[in-house]
């Protein structure tokens, strides 16, 4: 090419890539409509539904193919509420009481939106100190919550599943062990773990690993006596008792393990301890969760999850290890193109530290709201979920012809209604479909020893004392019109 003509063809595509680059007036007009939007959902919010499951509108999505040139912004706000924003479970809603719930809160939207305008590279000091600081410091902020001491390292993750992953790699490279090991390598759970236990034991290449399950109690506990038990006879059996488990609340039901009673028997037992509390750790934060929770410090790992228990926008997991060096030493790799960044060693660095390297600046989400409105009002949202779950299960033992789980350890609640003929099940797979139908509220169920139950699941954010008597009252309707049908 002539070089006047490849000059000019670099200025005319500087001209249509500079669409990418609205100017401060354009910026203005899309934040003022996204903004409007954003308002428009949350003060529609009481009337909206907590689940939505007919008319899929979001098949309509393919209607729209992408055009080489732009589409005004309020023709494209339209169709993510019509396509996206109005159909499944709405996880902003009050009423949004199934799975586990959670935020998200509003400082965390603006934290997202900084983090991408100004896109600070979290992923090494090197490339900004600040940053990495920042998520170092929420680390350790955890880290003390749960008993850790500061010379702790941790990861923040994109979720749970991803902290569990990380705490099971670390135990192995910790462990040393190697495939030949692996069919001899016992894990000790019960069968009320997440299965992103067993995801992460797939993930990591584990699945010829021995599972064993450990017993629980009648309140879904896992029975440390069985857990000694099961490691001795393992032992005998020329099998490697490796890693034991706990839960910090079940997704089911909400119970705690025994947590300091299992750290006794893993610490007598060389056994790795993981304790999973992607959804029950943080209640911590209060008084009658630090009760709860005891032992959680005594653990070698455990996984957090503030977009449950902080109520942030999903995203944001939390692993910690108390042992530094197992972290680094499991992640630790070094690239020939990173050689200036080795020098810079003051703070662990997040890359160094898990299996991805660029990254969310997701530190952000979290450090903006607790500097914006401090710790207390998240230690009173907990606590107001703990207390609403005991004052759910009482309603609802009171409440004619209706059976309920354990009283709550943390702020789920398992029921299901005894109908006086017909199959027990049946029915309450009936109450279940017929209140995700109403919409009004959202309740998932699950199946505990062949039971099946329904799950109250307490951690929204907006979730206060109106929505569950509103809850219990949908609740009793739906039955009573399901037993008279
Ligand atoms: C939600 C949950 C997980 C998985 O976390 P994600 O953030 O969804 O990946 C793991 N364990 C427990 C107990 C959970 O409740």
């Amino acid at each position: 090419m002539e070089k006047t003509t490849f000059i000019k063809t670099i200025k005319e595509l500087e001209r249509v890539s500079r669409m990418l680059e609205p100017d401060s007036e354009q910026r203005s007009a899309m934040v003022d409509t996204v903004l409007s939007y954003s308002e428009t959902l949350l003060e529609n919010l009481k009337d909206a539904p907590a689940f939505r499951l007919s008319g899929d509108n979001s098949l309509e999505l393919y209607k729209y193919l992408f055009s080489e040139g732009p589409r005004p912004i309020e023709d494209v706000l339209a169709i993510l509420n019509n396509c996206v924003d109005s159909s499944g479970v709405n996880p902003i809603s009050g009423g949004n009481m199934g799975y586990i719930p959670g935020g998200p809160i509003y400082p965390s939207a603006l934290g997202d939106f900084l983090a991408a305008v100004s896109n600070r590279y979290s992923g090494h000091f090197y490339g900004s100190p600040g940053a990495v600081r920042l998520e170092n410091m929420l680390l350790r902020w955890m880290a003390g919550m749960i008993g850790y001491p500061k010379q702790a390292a941790g990861n923040l993750t994109s979720g749970g599943s991803i902290a569990n992953l990380i705490a099971i790699v670390t135990a192995r490279e910790s462990y040393a062990l190697k495939s030949r090991d692996y069919h001899r390598s016992v894990v000790y759970l019960t069968e009320q773990a997440h299965h992103s236990i067993h995801k992460g034991l797939l993930t990591a290449g584990l699945q010829d690993a021995v599972i064993h399950l450990v017993p629980t109690d009648d309140k879904y506990r896992m029975l440390v006596s069985e857990l000694e038990s099961a490691i001795l006879q393992d032992e005998r059996n020329g099998l490697h008792p490796w890693l034991v488990v706990a839960n910090a609340g079940t997704t089911n039901s909400g119970a705690v393990d025994p947590l300091a009673d299992v750290a006794a028997v893993a610490d007598q037992n060389k056994v790795w301890y993981h304790i999973d509390g992607a959804y029950g750790a943080f209640f911590a934060l209060t008084e009658i969760g630090k009760k709860v929770l005891d032992g959680m410090g005594e653990s070698d790992s455990l996984v957090l999850d503030p977009h449950k228990g902080l109520f942030l926008p999903y995203g944001t997991g939390a692993v910690l290890v108390k042992n530094a060096r197992a972290l680094k030493d499991a992640f630790k790799f070094h690239a020939p193109y990173a050689q200036d960044t080795a020098h810079f060693e003051e703070e662990l660095s997040p890359s160094d530290l898990s299996p991805e390297l660029s990254r969310h600046f997701r530190g952000l989400r979290l450090w903006l709201p607790l500097m914006l409105v401090g710790k207390k009002p998240f230690a009173a949202a907990l606590e107001e979920k703990l207390l609403l779950a005991q004052y759910f299960h009482q309603r609802m033992a009171e409440l004619d012809g209706f059976i309920v789980g354990p009283k709550p350890d943390l702020s789920i609640v398992i029921f299901r209604y005894n109908p006086s003929r017909g199959d027990i099940n049946t029915f309450n797979q009936k109450l279940i479909q017929a209140i995700q139908e109403d919409g009004r509220i959202f309740l998932s169920s699950t199946t505990i020893k062949g039971e099946f139950f329904i799950r109250m699941a307490i951690l929204s954010i907006r979730t206060h004392l109106d929505d569950i008597d509103n809850a219990v009252e949908i609740i009793k309707s739906e039955a009573t019109s399901i037993k008279q049908s």
